[in-house]
């Protein structure tokens, strides 16, 4: 960098150019910030102390900087407000959401993909990438539907198709999912020129429908509600359809609701069938879902966000069995694939579905062109693909079996130490590596069996305090971490609070899940929270 901070010419010259000498001042900057985050990941501690609010005075100023600054100065700011200050998601005590620790081989690889900066929208702007991104999309699509060696070569690169879309993240691939079958369902007809030219209004009167609906359970993800209100299908058609005791969706309740919105002449647009679900990871009857989207005529999407990299496993495949008859299957590349946050896709069973979604525009995505932005719904995008191949490439699938088969097995023991402890109660059983639980002494539970509902619902009301205290105060503590969740229980028939451990980190021992329960019980002898507990006996 120049001797000193000046906003002229040569300046930004020397930004936008790499540095020379190997030991430049930006050379010695990026070392230390790649050491500072070599020691943060390794850091097993979950967060520090410090209150949000104190965080947020050192981001307050709203006035742009007038002058230039070194760039050594600013990472100087960088290290202490920002990585000091994050969140230690890589730590294997960090059991409670799904962002979790990333191979070490994807930090250079990000810095390869930020180098290069192709913008996969397009083949003028990633030529390698955009082949690149169609074989990993096919990759996937071959581990969920596998069709045969013979199917791939006419789609893989095939201008007329697309095996899926790559996006940031499981919203915006569930929305696509919709938005193909969306489009399909009011699909040109005649003089008709589809929803996509006419608009919804005109659509419906086309059909002779009032309404179109998407029916999943509720344990669906908030994303799908989002699709719901930008699509037209509304929020209040979004029907969220009750789950039995293993939480999964009711087929009976599932085929009344059916019944019930083709009473009113509303049309289901798609049955969504979750794989893996976000708050307790169970996977619904996929093969009953598909027979009824198929006896209704309507589109089946698999939400496999968090849990289609299940697929990898030859113990546990048969979880999802029936995937391969979904039209279109979310799975999530930050989650499971263990790639850095912002990476997604969504697969299509049929690979010219993408043509109902289809868009060109005179400069790119040009008909004929092999453009990946004229059916994605995001337009400029990186090069992701890229460290989803590297995964895929690296670990290979027996990597990914192996980290699939340690989270199911780790929470098998995860769930025995919770059931086996007289003060804990499992709330829902892990079949891929998620689980619930609260703290319910044993007494208390023996209370809760027999008593009245009216009793029940005092006490759960008691304890979804306790829950949510116990929570915060382990969160605060920063040792290590589970995040909390509401869930209505059949045993209960209500809601209540209940704390979530996700276990996709490989590094977290059976020691580690033995802490968490034993900081646990340690936090609720606070005062506060004993005076609670106190109230549940009156
Ligand atoms: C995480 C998740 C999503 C949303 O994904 P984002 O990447 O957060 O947008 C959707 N569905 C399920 C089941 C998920 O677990």
């Amino acid at each position: 960098m120049p001797t000193k901070a000046r906003a002229n010419l040569e300046t930004l010259y020397r930004i936008f150019t790499v540095p020379e000498a190997p030991d430049s001042t930006l050379g010695a900057v990026d070392q230390a910030i790649t050491a500072d985050v070599a020691g943060f990941l390794q850091n097993h501690i979950v967060a520090m102390e410090r209150p949000l609010e104190e965080i947020e005075a050192s981001f307050s100023s709203v006035t742009i900087p007038e002058e230039p600054t070194y760039v050594s100065d600013y990472t100087e700011f960088v290290k202490e407000n920002l990585v000091a200050q994050s969140v230690h998601t890589a730590s294997p005590g960090f059991i409670g959401h799904m962002t979790s620790a990333l191979p070490y081989f994807m930090l250079p690889l990000t810095r390869l993909m930020t180098a290069l900066n192709q913008n996969t929208v397009k083949v003028e702007t990633s030529k390698a990438f955009t082949p690149l991104e169609r074989q990993v999309l096919a990759m996937l699509h071959h581990l969920i539907y596998r069709c045969p060696d013979e199917f791939y070569p006419s789609w893989i690169h095939n201008s007329q198709a697309a095996l899926g879309a790559f996006c940031s993240g499981g919203t915006i691939a569930n929305t696509t999912a919709l938005w193909v079958a969306r489009n399909r369902f009011f699909a040109p007809d005649g003089a008709f020129r589809g929803i996509a030219q006419e608009g919804l209004a005109r659509a419906l009167k086309h059909r002779g429908v009032d309404g179109i609906a998407v029916l999943v359970s509720e344990r669906g993800h908030y994303s799908l509600g989002k699709a719901a209100d930008l699509l037209g299908v509304g929020r209040d058609h979004l029907v969220k359809v009750k789950t039995a005791e293993d939480n999964r969706i009711d087929l009976k309740a599932l085929r009344q609701e059916c019944q019930r919105l083709q009473d009113q002449n509303i049309r289901p647009l798609a049955l969504v069938g979750i794989g893996g679900t976000t708050e307790t990871g169970n996977i619904d009857p996929l093969e009953a879902m598909a027979d009824l989207a198929r006896e209704l005529d309507c589109h089946f999407h698999v939400d496999a966000a968090w849990g289609g990299p299940t697929l990898f496993s030859d113990r546990h495949r048969h979880l999802l069995a029936g995937i391969e008859r979904a039209d279109s299957v979310t799975i999530d590349a930050h989650k499971q694939l263990y790639v850095p946050m912002g990476a997604g896709m969504v697969l299509f069973r049929d690979p010219t579905a993408v043509s109902a979604i289809e868009h060109h525009a005179a400069y790119i995505l040009r008909h004929g062109s092999k453009d990946l932005g004229s059916h994605t719904l995001e337009g400029s995008r990186p090069g992701k693909a890229l460290l989803v191949h590297a995964g895929l490439s690296i670990m290979g699938r027996k990597g990914y079996e192996l980290l699939i088969d340690l989270g199911i097995e780790r929470a098998r023991t995860f769930a025995g130490m919770i059931r086996q402890h007289p003060d804990f109660e499992l709330t829902s059983e892990p079949e891929l590596n998620i689980l619930t639980y609260r703290y319910c002494p044993a007494a208390i539970q023996h209370l809760l069996a027999t008593a009245p509902q009216a009793e029940q619902a005092r006490i759960n009301g008691l304890l979804d305090q306790v829950c949510q205290l116990l929570q915060k105060h382990q969160r605060e503590s920063g040792k290590t971490f589970v995040s909390r969740t509401r869930l209505r229980m059949s045993r209960y028939g209500e809601e209540i609070t209940v704390l979530r451990s996700v276990l996709a980190n490989p590094l977290t021992t059976d020691e580690i899940l033995t802490s968490v329960l034993s900081e646990q019980c340690e936090i609720v002898r606070q005062p506060e929270i004993q005076a609670l507990l106190q109230q549940v006996w009156r």
